[in-house]
């Protein structure tokens, strides 16, 4: 996964000041999709309405990637009730569109439900850069210091789930 981090290290660097500075936490992640690569962030009420959803498991879907459309959906209930884990989607499909979107595929459908995580290699890429994105290794370093590893502080920080902050610091240290 080290290549995914720099891929998402990358795209912080490359940013302009005006869309983020390098410092100020939590990172601007739907600014970045929408100025940086031109996506329209939507919340959607209804994941099944998206062109070829898949009908089962529409309900546990919490965000896709519609690349020929330049649209990241994200499930408006979950985004409602958990405010970080809209943050990690839309980091999430990012990634895809950073990495993924060359494979010919029309969507991208995804559960990123910390708890429904699929193996597959691209959604473990796709939430790994999500990860690197929102919570960038020299910052999350710095401030993990600084709150002397309290995890409640940093989520706050950085506008993350507690199990994304758990699995980032079991990552990083
Ligand atoms: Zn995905």
């Amino acid at each position: 996964m080290r290549d995914v981090e720099e891929r998402a290290e990358a795209v912080l660097a490359q940013l302009p000041t005006y869309v983020w500075d390098q410092d100020t936490l939590p990172v601007p992640v739907e600014d970045i999709a929408d100025t940086q690569f031109g996506l329209l962030v939507r919340d959607v009420e209804d994941m099944a309405s998206a062109p070829g959803a898949p009908l089962v498991e529409h309900h546990a879907l919490s965000g896709l990637l519609l690349p020929a459309r330049g649209e990241i959906w994200v499930n408006a209930h979950e985004a409602k009730q958990w405010p970080p884990r809209r943050r990690f989607t839309i980091g999430h499909e990012l990634g895809h569109w950073v990495m993924h979107r060359a494979a010919g595929q029309q969507a991208l459908f995804c559960r990123v439900n910390e708890a429904e995580a699929k193996a597959r290699d691209i959604e473990e890429e796709a939430s790994a850069f999500a990860a690197a994105l929102l919570m960038p290794q020299w910052l999350f370093v710095r401030e993990h210091a600084r709150a002397q590893g309290d995890v409640a502080t940093l989520c706050r920080t950085f506008g993350s789930s507690i199990a994304a902050t758990q699995r980032r610091i079991a990552s990083l240290f």
